[in-house]
């Protein structure tokens, strides 16, 4: 979409200026980014003491590999704390003179809720309304990556998406809405039939602006795959 419009990169200065944001101690605080990597000895232990506490043999052909293969695998599902914000922004950023919405519906995404530490996954709908500057738009699957891959709620997920790019691109407004599906309720038998949820935030011109808002809503109602 940002291909139709004339776009720059921004200037040098302005990227350093970005880059300084970025990387703050305040910012990285605030997103919890940048923490140290995973200690894979001591959450390999602690996934062997979880296996035999509830009655397991360890040792078992199929479980001897596990404490291993889980502290693999969460490297990658907890990523978003130790992404760096900067390479995801990689200077893809433009100056625009245009103001018009940029929508980019149905990102797929899949977290673990930090209550049960089960899945939760679904779509999210981002949209804002530039201020003089835009991010490429494969950007902002990152950025709903970026907070996906943590221990999360989906409330707090769905803000931090909307506050970061607020943050980055200064833009009229912000919203974001993500709908989920957690597997905690499905499987605890919490919610029998359908445990999904809906969360959004709006912030600037999406949260004054009725119209702007209702045009958002639009957008995602009228997305090819629609429940
Ligand atoms: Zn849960």
């Amino acid at each position: 979409m940002s291909n139709l419009y004339p776009q720059a990169a921004v200037t040098k200065n302005e990227m350093e200026s970005l880059e300084e944001t970025l990387h703050a101690p305040a910012f990285l605080e605030k997103y919890d980014l940048a923490y140290p990597p995973i200690d894979h000895a001591r959450l390999e232990a602690a996934v062997g003491e979880m296996l035999a506490s509830v009655g397991e043999d360890t040792g078992r052909e199929g479980l001897i590999d596990t404490p291993h293969r889980v502290a693999r695998a969460y490297d990658k599902l907890l990523e978003g704390y130790r992404t760096d914000p900067t390479a995801l922004i990689n200077n893809a950023l433009f100056d625009v003179d245009y103001s018009d919405m940029v929508v980019v519906t149905n990102i797929e995404f899949s977290s673990l809720c930090e209550h049960h530490l089960l899945p939760f996954m679904g779509h999210a709908h981002v949209a804002y309304i530039p201020r003089g500057k835009v991010v490429g738009l494969s950007k902002i699957p990152r950025i709903v990556d970026l907070f996906a891959r943590r221990f999360q709620v989906q409330e707090r997920m769905t803000r931090q998406i909307a506050s970061f790019i607020d943050e980055v691109l200064h833009p009229q407004g912000v919203a974001v809405v993500v709908e989920g599906q957690h597997l905690c309720s499905v499987m605890r038998g919490v919610e029998k039939h359908d445990a999904s949820m809906t969360t959004s935030v709006m912030l600037g011109t999406f949260r004054d602006d009725a119209m702007t808002r209702q045009e958002f809503l639009q957008h995602i109602q009228r997305r090819p795959t629609a429940r």
